[in-house]
């Protein structure tokens, strides 16, 4: 896998401190499960967590605060819940095809993309919502694009977290194929047209609504849900 487009540095950060929705901790911890240079990357940025924690000068705290945390780890059982909810990284990737989709993808959709059960938006384009967490109205999603189509040109009032499971597609930014990740914010418009010859298969995540620029995407929006 040659992967050439890779997380921003923020979106690692995110990642480390868990401050992320489920629905991009998902979409990072995918891509993560393909790119040895992004795991490496988030590697030395929890390492500088690390450090950062350490240089910080020492706060004075009450002398029952660890009794009222313990209470409050007792009473909350979600909290373990949380945790195991984060994607495990590290189990191998082992290759791109429909039966070496990313673990962390294949627990929500039975192991294989051939599970999947798509809806038309129109003619040649599908989807299939996860059910992640997001945050402010956005999505958590599979999207599946024929040969030749093209989103409807937009841009984001959030973040997009878009991973190339299958094929591949061009837009004003380059070329992304398997293993490359969108990763855009506000600033971006974009049109993204699929140049395979087979069907593009993305894993898309945003944190808010899309903003479509033509009368047609603004038409077409409340029935997707984009
Ligand atoms: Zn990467």
């Amino acid at each position: 896998m040659n992967i050439k487009h890779h997380l921003d540095e923020a979106t690692l950060v995110s990642y480390a401190a868990g401050s992320m929705s489920q629905a991009m901790a998902l979409v990072t911890a995918c891509h993560l499960s393909m790119c040895p240079q992004c795991r490496e990357r988030l590697a030395h940025s929890e390492a500088m967590g690390g450090v950062l924690l350490d240089a910080l000068p020492p706060a004075e705290v009450a002398e029952d605060s660890l009794q009222k945390l313990l209470a409050c780890i007792d009473e909350e059982s979600d909290i373990e819940a949380v945790l195991l909810d984060r994607p495990d990284i590290n189990k191998p990737h082992k290759d791109h095809s429909d039966k070496g989709i990313p673990t962390a993808l294949g627990d929500y959709i039975g192991g294989s993309l051939a599970n999947v059960e798509w809806k038309r938006i129109v003619p040649g384009v599908y989807f299939h919502d996860l059910p992640c967490k997001s945050e402010r109205g956005g999505v958590s999603r599979l999207l599946r694009i024929a040969p030749g189509k093209a989103m409807l040109p937009h841009s984001h009032d959030g973040n997009e977290l878009t991973l190339i499971l299958q094929g591949s597609f061009s837009d004003e930014i380059g070329r992304f194929t398997v293993g490359d990740i969108a990763d855009l914010d506000s600033e971006v418009e974009h049109q993204p047209l699929v140049d395979s010859d087979v069907d593009c298969i993305c894993l898309i995540a945003t944190d808010a609504p899309l903003k479509f620029s033509t009368l047609l995407g603004k038409i077409v929006q409340p029935m997707t849900g984009f």
